[in-house]
């Protein structure tokens, strides 16, 4: 028997991009169904760095707190050696101060290091706490239809087997990198597609660090005779859980082929026992779709883009999609998202996709380019300690570049986006190294902490927001109206911080619900309504 459900949206995919998309909506008071194929535990966990801008959107959620408060010890240093072997030369050391330091100068929060075993939970958590959000496990989509008025998904429980329908006014692939949905629309990925096959060990090994001799960290990277091979990464510091990932092994490799041991004894300089947890072979890609959506169906996370995780940027990526689409499903549902609104999505959120993949594809090749020094690294004689220390410099420098990335995590902005009005501007240097705040229309409404205590962020989420900066900015009740006689939700904030006065640079500024800046003048805009259709939507 088939049973039948009507759902305003239904996600696919319960990794952490459909669990933040469903948090998103769910926080918008919007009803969704997710459905997961999976019992929503994590077997092999891929991600760790939950970067600025993801926890500028927990802080939003209530969740901050949460991530703050994961098992990852807060006083642990994160920094990064680069290594001949664990036991062997230690190359150069990138110090990178504990996740609990106070938070970014640019930023009320700090990136974190919660691994996906703790952070997906988390949202899981928060998702449930919404009464409108159902999150369904073990339950795998099979099939769609989308038509103009609707989409109609089939999906079957794994457990017991039952088929059921489940229509919806929008659908929206979170479902990894082989999307289901995005095969279903016919969306091809374009990019350089497979860098390599890797390989993930995971192990618990306490005392490792001691027993080969080494100051605390959180990456190690492997480089000998043949290249920068290996990078070992602490899990889970308090139960001594590490996962090495091995780059570019023989794509013929089978987990029973591998020899593990060989491995950890290649990694430490010696042989070792650890104790064994898990093994994946995954491939490693750069890869972006060619488009977001079709119709009424979307897709979001590593279903529309695929990344080498160097720099730990596939995830935060996805979950910006989310956060994008989320406020305009809400808008368009509740009834004051124009037409134009939900096909912007495509139109922001794929060039950041593709900017970001093309960044942390340029970390990836970075790790090839060191020939100098390597046939010695291993020599007593000064002068291979004197090319060991150039190499430990130039990787320093070149590898080390993809965990200083601030520019890329919140510098990126919705250059051309047809609900941003542009002010005749140039954009800055895009560096992802380093952030330059902006309040040009596209980019994210920057951080500075108000006369009372609060981050001018706190003041973004629920709807617009029209900021007037100094006790005599120009008065705004034309466009409050104007909003309020389409039910757009609107409000108007005086801010005379003179600190903020001066980072944002005009008297008026929009802020849209999810954080970026729509438009920003020192007078008013000549037709407020023209201004308010764009914004939604409705307007071209
Ligand atoms: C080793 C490694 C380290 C990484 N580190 C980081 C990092 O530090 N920071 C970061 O930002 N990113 C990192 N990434 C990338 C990150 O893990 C991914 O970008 C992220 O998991 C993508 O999330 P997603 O929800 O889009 O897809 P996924 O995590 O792949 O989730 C998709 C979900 O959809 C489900 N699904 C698929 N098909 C169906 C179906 N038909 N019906 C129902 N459910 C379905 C799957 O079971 C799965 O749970 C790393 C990746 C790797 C490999």
């Amino acid at each position: 028997m088939i049973t039948r459900h009507q759902r305003p949206v239904l996600i696919v995919g319960g990794g952490p991009v459909g669990l933040a998309l469903a948090v998103e909506i769910g926080w918008r008071g919007i009803a969704c169904m997710l459905v997961e194929q999976g019992d929503g535990s994590i077997v092999s966990p891929k991600m760790n760095e939950v970067n600025i801008r993801t926890m500028e959107f927990c802080r939003r959620w209530g969740i901050a707190k949460d991530v703050y408060e994961s098992p990852f010890p807060p006083d642990y240093p994160l920094d990064v050696a680069f290594v001949t072997t664990l036991a062997g030369h230690e190359l150069s050391r990138l110090r990178v101060p504990p996740r609990m330091t106070k938070p970014e100068s640019h930023s009320p929060v700090r990136q974190q290091v919660c691994s996906q075993m703790w952070f997906d939970p988390i949202l899981q958590g928060c998702a449930r706490t919404f009464p409108n959000v159902e999150l369904r496990y073990r339950t795998r989509l099979e099939a769609f239809e989308a038509s103009d008025e609707g989409v109609t998904a089939h999906v079957v429980d794994l457990q017991s087997g039952r088929r059921e329908r489940v229509e919806a006014a929008y659908l929206v692939g979170c479902d990894g990198a082989n999307s289901v949905v995005r095969r279903g629309l016919g969306i091809e990925l374009g990019g350089r597609g497979v860098l390599d096959h890797s390989l993930n060990l995971f192990f618990r090994a306490p005392d490792l660090l001691k027993t080969c001799g080494k100051e605390p960290g959180t990456t190690f990277i492997a480089v000998d005779h043949s290249g920068l091979w290996a990078i070992l990464r602490a899990i889970d510091p308090a139960n001594a859980m590490w996962r090495l990932m091995v780059l570019a092994i023989d794509a013929k490799e089978t987990p029973e082929s591998i020899d593990r041991e060989a491995l950890i004894c290649r990694l430490t300089g010696r042989p070792m026992d650890v104790e064994w947890l898990g093994l994946s072979i995954w491939t490693r890609r750069s890869a972006v779709a060619e488009r977001y959506s079709r119709g009424r169906v979307f897709l979001a996370g590593d279903a529309v883009h695929q990344f080498s995780p160097s720099g730990g940027q596939g995830m935060n990526t996805g979950i910006g999609d989310a956060v994008d689409l989320g406020w305009k499903l809400a808008a368009v549902l509740d009834g004051w998202g124009g037409d134009r609104l939900l096909p912007s999505y495509d139109s922001e959120r794929r060039p950041i996709g593709t900017r970001n993949v093309d960044l942390t594809t340029g970390f990836y090749l970075d790790h090839h380019n060191f020939a100098d020094g390597l046939a010695v690294i291993e020599e007593g004689a000064p002068s291979a300690c004197r090319k060991r220390q150039r190499l430990g410099e130039a990787l320093v420098r070149d590898v080390g570049r993809m965990f200083c990335t601030a520019g890329l995590q919140l510098g990126y902005s919705y250059e051309n986006s047809p609900i941003c009005i542009s002010d005749g501007t140039s954009p800055g240097p895009d560096d992802p190294t380093e952030y330059i705040p902006s309040t040009r229309p596209g980019s994210r409404a920057p951080h500075i902490w108000l006369l009372d205590g609060h981050s001018i962020l706190d003041l973004y989420g629920r709807g617009f927001v029209l900021l007037r900066f100094g006790a005599n900015a120009p008065d705004v009740t034309a466009v409050e109206s104007a909003a309020a006689a389409r039910g757009i939700p609107l409000k108007s904030a005086t801010v005379t911080t003179p600190e903020a006065m001066e980072l944002y640079g005009r008297r008026l500024v929009l802020v849209r619900p999810d954080g970026h800046v729509a438009w920003r003048g020192d007078e008013p805009p000549p037709s407020p309504t023209e201004l308010i259709e764009r914004v939604c939507g409705v307007a071209a």
